[in-house]
């Protein structure tokens, strides 16, 4: 097994089942062994390391909270949420490939797919023999996604797709794209082929953030999908945004992971590194850091226990979700600049995973709703005054 250990200061390990321990021990490792030692040099490059996805399917970790019957694992969520912090601890744009292929693709064809559509493509996705992305964010359109303008018109035998997305992750490697666009003013999804004629997906270059993963456009130029490939059962943004919110519950989980191994960092670090004849640990202000970083990460994984279980037991709401995205979003990003203090010099040298990190949970701050957004859908839920106008 590997030597990380987690971060676990209130034995929360005691709180969670054998399989839900076994499951996040295995993808622990995996980690250790498959994604630490060669991220940074995928990271560098800007690419996405492809021979993970194999691996990664034969773990069962694409759609793994779905049903045996279309090839998925069926672990409960709060193992599904183990999986994603431990994801992350190896690099947020790992973790973002399985939410969006399990949460983003395979989820909306499970939930509004017609039986035909899950009997096909949920066993090809669970086994990432076919690679999906998720269309939804458009050029004008980011947080506002009701105001969306790719159009879908009625035509002989299907329908006529034209418009544009940005910023979609797996874009350019992606097999079959989940597009939402307007049906008669009304959003709906559409499952669209990469071959389909039209249809292209150019890579983003530039990204200071996320580098091992892929960003791209998607551009949908009288792009005929035939009848076969609406989702039958999406029906308005409401739909999207279950899918988001699939997403979401993995983030509030995955950014964890990230924090923890930027708090692991930092502490190893401080008990090492001598300054003023003593350890930068020995030092008050640094104790106080690092107590204000666990404290923080014991909130959140607390919160995540509780969140995984209301969705294990059907007592989630999506506000509940907005809230712990939110929270743990904004006090990852919080903990990688804290512990990059403390390596001081050497925190920003990629000898050290934090300043990946901390790069990588900017993106994660924004997409699946800013921060900004959440507060907006707490405040509303608690308020009742909706204030996003
Ligand atoms: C690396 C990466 C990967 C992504 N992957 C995907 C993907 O796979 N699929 C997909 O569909 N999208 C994806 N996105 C897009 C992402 O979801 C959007 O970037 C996000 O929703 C924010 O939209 P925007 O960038 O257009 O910001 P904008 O909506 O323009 O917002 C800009 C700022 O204004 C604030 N703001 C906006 N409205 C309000 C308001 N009413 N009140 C207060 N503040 C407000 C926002 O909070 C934000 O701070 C990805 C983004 C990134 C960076």
């Amino acid at each position: 097994m590997s030597q990380y250990n987690g971060v676990d200061y209130f034995n929360i390990e005691s709180l969670i089942s054998y399989e839900e321990k076994m499951i996040r021990d295995t993808v622990r490792e995996f980690v250790s062994i498959e994604i630490i030692p060669v991220i940074e040099k995928y990271y560098a490059e800007g690419k996405f390391p492809m021979g993970l996805i194999s691996k990664m399917a034969n773990l069962g970790l694409f759609g793994s909270n779905l049903p045996q019957k279309y090839g998925c694992v069926e672990m409960n969520n709060v193992a599904y949420g183990l999986v994603m912090q431990e994801l992350e601890r190896g690099d947020s744009g790992i973790r973002s490939f399985v939410s969006v292929q399990s949460a983003l693709v395979m989820y909306p064809i499970f939930t509004f797919g017609s039986e035909e559509q899950k009997d096909f493509w949920l066993p090809l996705l669970a086994k990432g023999e076919k690679i999906g992305c998720f269309g939804l964010t458009e050029p004008d359109f980011g947080s506002n996604p009701s105001g969306l303008i790719t159009k879908a018109e009625k035509v002989d035998g299907g329908y006529l797709l034209n418009g544009a997305k940005m910023w979609i992750t797996n874009g350019s490697i992606a097999d079959v794209a989940i597009i939402w666009a307007k049906l008669d003013g009304k959003i709906h999804g559409f499952i669209v082929e990469k071959n389909f004629k039209g249809f292209t997906a150019p890579e983003m270059k530039g990204k200071h953030s996320l580098r091992a993963s892929i960003t791209s456009e998607l551009i949908l130029d009288d792009v005929f999908v035939p009848e076969t490939h609406l989702l039958p059962k999406s029906t308005g943004l409401k739909s999207a945004l279950k899918c988001l919110n699939q997403a979401r519950y993995g983030i509030a989980w995955g950014v964890m992971g990230a924090a923890m191994e930027c708090y692991e960092t930092a502490l190893t670090y401080s008990k090492s590194r001598i300054q003023f004849n003593k350890p930068i640990a020995a030092f008050q202000m640094t104790q106080e850091k690092l107590v204000n970083i666990l404290t923080e990460i014991t909130k959140a994984q607390l919160l995540n226990l509780q969140l995984g279980r209301m969705k294990d037991n059907k007592t989630l709401k999506h506000t509940h979700v907005s809230l712990a995205k939110r929270n743990n979003c904004e006090k990852a990003l919080e903990i990688s600049h804290i512990s990059r203090e403390i390596l001081g010099a050497n925190g920003i040298i990629n000898e050290y995973p934090i300043m990946r990190h901390s790069a990588n949970l900017e993106s994660v701050k924004t997409y699946e709703g800013t921060h900004e957004m959440h507060t907006l859908i707490v405040g509303e839920d608690i308020t009742g005054f909706p204030a996003f106008e």
